[in-house]
């Protein structure tokens, strides 16, 4: 009777509890992928993301075959499917305990519920977290609403309990080299992202070593290579976001100490990370598409089409949004500021429902997750949690003037701007605008007044 590692978005090999738990006996246990594109679909997963899965899958199988563990592959459509094929696979193996690393997201939960309702032993594990959901709470057992006390509770927890990162388990006669595993799922390119064995920490050390003490200073200059551009692997759990703190702890022994620092800032965002993770769990309402505020149900949208399709194409006439969204198509990534430029332009300039734009976003993101994007433009859009009041609209002018304030990043993805001078970059006049590029979509005094009068269903009668 053997165990049974079954892989889902944990794709590696150190920090993993539920492989150290599935390596407690004497032999080594099987491992399994399941492949489920039907389901990928109905959430929107990116081509680029799909790839970027396919080359951690192959990579991990390659990893575990050193390790002397075989990875098989399940090509299913649905997590429905799951419980009976994982029955017929343990029945063919002689499984009788299966270890899996637990996730957030509402469907991936009751896909496990199912699972554990079918009659297999399922034991699931902490691991896409620094701490588990549900381990930061008020004094009196309620969940955080507001992240600044969310971080206060988190960080004096991780002042208190180990987490050292768990070695990858050894001990037993390598494997000859794995056959290529394909997901059958369109895919798109992410070679921009290396996968092999050691890159994702190769990223992480780079980071802490080179960039993290200036990254409050850097962080929100999007032409800056100022941040640490691991999400697309924390998406994938390539790496464990434990390790990021404890790669941050060891170039700063002070980083959790309140303090203006760049590491101090950068364990900040790991928080909204678990943040985002921890609301996930406690209102599955978020994995639905509803709003954390229902007060935000009033608010009325518009279809916009056209404007829809403008903001997609990066063609508003605002520079800095069309250029943050060309990032976006020919990268298949986003800087942090600009996710909240394009999101506050899409949601309150435009009045467009902030689901359309999470669902572009989710089916371009190399790093598309569900907990942070949607944290994200609940964010932007003043619906969610903790969220950005109402009445606070970005200026994509001023905003581009304070943080691209040369115009480099603008000019890197719209070369028809490129020539104008550093004070026209930002909103071209007329005079000077190329033939090629949009005017303004819209007028900004104009729709800040709208979005205020649309958004005012949102104050509170109290
Ligand atoms: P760093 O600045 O180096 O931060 C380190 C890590 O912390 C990131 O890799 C990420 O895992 C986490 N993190 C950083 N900022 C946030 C944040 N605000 N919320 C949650 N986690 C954070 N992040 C995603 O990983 N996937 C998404 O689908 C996603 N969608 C977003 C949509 C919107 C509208 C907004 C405003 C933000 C979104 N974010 C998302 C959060 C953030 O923009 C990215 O995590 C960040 O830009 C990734 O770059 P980095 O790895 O260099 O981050």
């Amino acid at each position: 009777m053997a165990d049974l590692i079954w892989f889902r978005k944990d794709l590696r090999v150190e920090d993993h509890p539920a492989l150290t738990q599935a390596c407690c006996g004497a032999a080594p246990p099987e491992a399994l992928y399941i492949s489920t594109p039907r389901q990928w679909q109905d959430h929107a997963m990116a081509p680029i993301q799909a790839d970027l899965l396919e080359r951690a899958v192959n990579t991990l199988a390659e990893q575990l075959a050193v390790l002397g563990i075989r990875l098989h592959h399940l090509p299913l459509q649905e997590f429905s499917q799951v419980p009976q094929a994982l029955h017929a696979f343990c029945r063919r193996h002689g499984i009788h305990r299966i270890h899996a690393s637990e996730e957030p997201e509402l469907n991936e939960r009751r896909r496990d519920q199912q699972v554990i309702e079918s009659g297999l032993e399922l034991h699931l594990y902490p691991g896409h977290c620094i701490l588990p959901p549900g381990s930061v709470v008020k004094g009196d057992g309620s969940p955080y609403r507001v992240f600044t006390p969310f971080r206060r509770a988190w960080m004096a927890q991780l002042r208190s309990v180990d987490l050292t990162p768990l070695p990858a388990p050894t001990g037993w006669q390598p494997l000859t080299k794995p056959a290529a595993i394909r997901l059958d799922t369109p895919k798109h390119s992410s070679e921009l992202w290396p996968v092999g064995p050691g890159n994702a920490h190769q990223v992480l050390n780079r980071f802490v070593q080179q960039r993290m003490a200036h990254y409050q200073l850097n962080r929100d200059r999007p032409a800056l290579e100022a941040t640490s551009t691991l999400s697309p692997y924390l998406a994938l759990g390539l790496i464990s976001p434990r390790a990021c703190l404890h790669a941050a702890r060891g170039q700063d022994p002070e980083a959790l100490e309140e303090r203006p620092g760049g590491a101090f800032s950068w364990i900040n965002e790991l928080a909204w990370r678990d943040f985002y993770r921890h609301l996930l769990v406690q209102w599955p309402k978020l994995s639905k598409g509803k709003n954390f505020n229902s007060l935000a149900d009033k608010v009325q949208w518009e279809s916009g089409d056209d404007n829809f399709d403008a903001w997609c194409q990066g063609r508003t006439g605002f520079p800095l949004v069309d250029a943050a969204m060309r990032q976006l198509s020919q990268t298949g990534w986003m800087h942090n500021r600009l996710r909240m430029v394009a999101a506050s332009f899409l949601t309150k300039n435009l009045l467009i429902d902030w689901r359309r734009g999470e669902h572009w976003f989710s089916q371009r993101l190399v790093d598309g997750d569900l907990a942070a994007n949607n944290g994200g433009w609940q964010w932007s859009a003043s619906t969610g949690c903790d969220a950005q009041p109402y009445f606070r609209i970005f200026n994509p002018v001023s905003q581009s003037k304070k943080f691209d304030p040369d115009g480099a990043f603008i000019r890197r993805y719209l070369p028809e701007l490129a020539h104008l001078s550093d004070k026209a970059i930002h909103l071209p006049p007329e005079s000077l605008r190329p033939a090629d590029y949009p005017p303004p979509l819209v007028d900004l005094a104009d729709s800040r007044r709208r979005a205020l009068d649309r958004f005012s269903v949102m104050k509170r009668e109290d």
